[in-house]
Parts: structure tokens; C-alpha cells; sequence
């Protein structure tokens, strides 16, 4: 029997944020597969098993999701935000590629959330409103200079910067050294939004400029969005400003 394999995503933690293609392919799963506290979110019923995992246990998860569909049962992979970004949908892409061939057989469905920056962009205004890129900070599983090299070519090429993963416990100094690189580019001026855990009671929100942004207030659930030299800031009095990326300079 052919079981098959849903990889959902689930928005950035409100339950409002999740959308009714992925509740419904939730209530239709019979085991679920993913990173605990993604899993803790779900209101799933009894006859619902979980199988939590560590989170940088990506690819031995996928494995165990494929092999449980290929053993007909329907199964829910669960991502927080979008599964295709810094998520599940490319592990599962991964293990299939270098896996058994009858997985290449299975109904598999990518469900699409909410990723991070959209609900950190969508908190601060309009920052993502023109050409953009999203960067994760992570060396876990390619070298820091790359992500040096990128850094200073995208922020040369004028695109605003999402940074995913931007500090860990094993990662305390790279988020700070990004920010190093990139004011050797960008004007001191150019405006930083921290955006922690949006859509969930624990969010914390802050815009600061580059020049005084330092790692101090993030941590591993938070999203830094970094603006281009277009991008602005619109003060409000007694409200947090606005932050918006306008047109591109026009040749
Ligand atoms: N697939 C997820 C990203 C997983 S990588 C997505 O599409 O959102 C994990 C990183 O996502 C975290 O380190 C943080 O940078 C970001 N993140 C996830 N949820 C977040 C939230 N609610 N608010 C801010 N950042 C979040």
C-alpha cells in the first residue's frame, strides 16, 4: 500500500496566521512528524500519533516520515512558518533524492505557510515592499564565509536582508559580526527590525538603526530584517514607526 506524505507549514504561531488548506490537512493526518514545540502547537486528537524530534535532526526525520507513508500510512510533516523556507520540504526533497525508489513513489503535497519575515515585515509596515532576500545565519551546514560573501554581495546590490536563525547558544558572535560587515556597505542610518516570536503572546518588536544595532535582543526566535539604503522609517507618536522599503531608484 502507497501512503501518502503532506508537508504543511504552520504559519509563525498564531493559530489565525494558519491557513485553512493547512488545518485541514492537519485534521487528515494520522502521524505527525517534526521539531517538539512545532508539534505542541497542534491540537491534535488521540487517534493522531506524534513523532517529535530534535530540530537539527532534519534529514534522519525525513527518512523516518518517508518510510512511515511508504508503509501507507498518512502522514504530516510540520514545519513552523513555511516549510519550503530554512524547513522541512528541502530535507524531505534531500532523503527522497538519495533514498529507496519506491519513496519517489509517494503522493507527496507541500502546503505553504506564513514564513517569518512576512509576519515581521507585516508587523513593521512595508520593509519587504521591493526587491529583498532571505539569509540564514546558521553555519551548521555551510562555512561563515559564504555567508560573509553574501551578506556584502546582496547588500551591495541594494536588496533588504532577512536573517533567519541569527543566534544560538552555539552561535553567540555571528549576528553581530553581520552587522559589522554589512555597515561597511550600508549607511548607519538604514533601519533594523527585530521581530521576535510575532504572532504569539511571548513577541517582542524593535527598530533600531544600523549603527547601533548589536545581537543583544535576539534570540533563536527571532527574525532580523535589514533595510537597503531606500528603505525608511515613518515616526508616530506614542506607536511603533513604520518601516517601509519605497520604489527602486529608477535608471
Ligand atoms: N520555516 C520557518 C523558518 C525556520 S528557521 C519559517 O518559514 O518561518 C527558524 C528561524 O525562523 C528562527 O531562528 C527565526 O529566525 C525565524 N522565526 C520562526 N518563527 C518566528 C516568529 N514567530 N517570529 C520571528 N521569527 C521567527
Amino acid at each position: 500500500m502507497t501512503g501518502k506524505l503532506v508537508i504543511v507549514g504552520t504559519g509563525p504561531g498564531n493559530p489565525d496566521q494558519m491557513t485553512p488548506q493547512a488545518l485541514a490537512a492537519i485534521g487528515a493526518g494520522e502521524q505527525f512528524f517534526g521539531y517538539g514545540p512545532y508539534l505542541d502547537r497542534l491540537e491534535l486528537r488521540p487517534d493522531q500519533t506524534r513523532v517529535a524530534s530534535d530540530n537539527r535532526q532534519e534529514i534522519d526525520r525525513a527518512r523516518a516520515a518517508l518510510d512511515a507513508a511508504s508503509k501507507g500510512s498518512s502522514v504530516c510533516v510540520v514545519s513552523g512558518g513555511d516549510p519550503g523556507v530554512f524547513a522541512m520540504a528541502a530535507a524531505i526533497c534531500e532523503a527522497m533524492e538519495t533514498g529507496p525508489e519506491t519513496w519517489r513513489r509517494l503522493d507527496i503535497t507541500v502546503l505553504p505557510g506564513v514564513t517569518a519575515m512576512l509576519a515581521v515585515a507585516a508587523r513593521a509596515g512595508a520593509p519587504l515592499g521591493h526587491d529583498f532576500c532571505a539569509i540564514s545565519l546558521s553555519d551548521n551546514l555551510k562555512p561563515w564565509e559564504l555567508i560573509e560573501r553574501r551578506l556584502r554581495a546582496v547588500a551591495q546590490a541594494g536588496l533588504v536582508i532577512a536573517l533567519y536563525n541569527p543566534i544560538s547558544r552555539a552561535r553567540p558572535w555571528q549576528l553581530a559580526t553581520a552587522f559589522k560587515i554589512l555597515r561597511e556597505v550600508l549607511p548607519v542610518s538604514t533601519p533594523v527590525i527585530f521581530g521576535r516570536a510575532v504572532g504569539r503572546p511571548d513577541e517582542r518588536f524593535a527598530v533600531v538603526s544600523l549603527g547601533e544595532a548589536d545581537g543583544q535582543p535576539a534570540d533563536m526566535a527571532t527574525c532580523v530584517i535589514i533595510g537597503s539604503a531606500e528603505t525608511r522609517i515613518i515616526a508616530r507618536p506614542g506607536l511603533d514607526p513604520l518601516v517601509y522599503s519605497p520604489r527602486g531608484v529608477e535608471i
